[in-house]
């Protein structure tokens, strides 16, 4: 990764990182390269990517969300993101890694290994997680890049605690879905409490940044299949 960029964005996100924890992400950066040749993991490879793309992405939400101790789930979280680089910055989170795919949670088992992160490495899919073991589990739920805010929202919510707290990493452009997610967010028993614009340092990208408060539990309808999940998110 390019350390020198890494470094800009977490001081202008008012974060910073010990030299142990710098050596982390540059080892997380490697072994996601290494990786990257053998499975698909990620179409950002370049040593500025992985440094603005994925860790200050991932990291963006700390600049305004206290995410420090509790429980923390990823979901979908693909090689890390944005799971890992907040379990780097904030030890203090207990977290779990969720993905469909095998082979990206061996890919996470062994850097978890290799970096002396502890952390609980699940292959498996959202809405089946969230129909038995871990409904109603996590203190904060995070995703990027998974589905549509509609969707979502489905693999998400379930898995929130009442009184926890889901938060999606979304686009710029994310306003329409946001705002057709609405119903569905109330059904599951969120509440969008707010959407925050949050400029990605170190580019031109902009997020939205969702949270949605889990103000009761979900109905035992939710969540559906994941065929009619995505019929609804449509
Ligand atoms: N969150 C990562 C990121 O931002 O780089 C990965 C994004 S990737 C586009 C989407 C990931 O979600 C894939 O790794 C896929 O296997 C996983 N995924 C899709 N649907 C899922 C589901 N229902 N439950 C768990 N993982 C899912």
């Amino acid at each position: 990764m390019n350390t020198e960029l890494f470094l800009n964005g977490l001081d202008e996100l008012g974060l910073s990182a010990d030299a142990d924890t710098i050596r982390k992400f540059a080892r997380y950066s490697e072994l996601l390269r290494e990786w990257n040749e053998k499975i698909n993991l990620t179409a950002i490879t370049d040593s500025d990517g992985i440094a603005v793309k994925h860790f200050l992405d991932s990291l963006l939400p700390l600049k305004y969300i206290d995410i420090s101790g509790g429980s923390l789930a990823d979901i979908g979280t693909g090689a890390g993101f944005p799971g890992l680089p907040i379990k780097l910055l904030r030890p203090g989170v207990r977290l779990t890694l969720v993905d469909s795919l095998k082979k990206r949670i061996s890919f996470l088992s062994e850097v978890c290994g290799g970096l002396g992160v502890e952390a609980d490495c699940v292959h498996g899919r959202a809405e089946e997680l969230g129909r038995k073991e871990f409904r109603d589990s996590f203190d904060t739920v995070v995703s990027r890049a998974v589905a549509n805010m509609t969707a979502l929202s489905e693999y998400c919510l379930p898995l929130v605690k009442p009184g926890g707290r889901f938060i999606a990493l979304k686009s710029e452009g994310a306003d329409a879905e946001i705002d057709a997610a609405r119903p569905i967010i109330g059904t599951l028993g969120g509440k969008i409490s707010e959407i925050i614009t949050a400029p990605l340092p170190e580019s031109d990208i902009v997020r939205k940044i969702v949270i949605i408060e889990k103000i009761k539990p979900t109905p035992e309808a939710f969540p559906r299949s994941a065929k009619k999940i995505n019929r609804a998110g449509k």
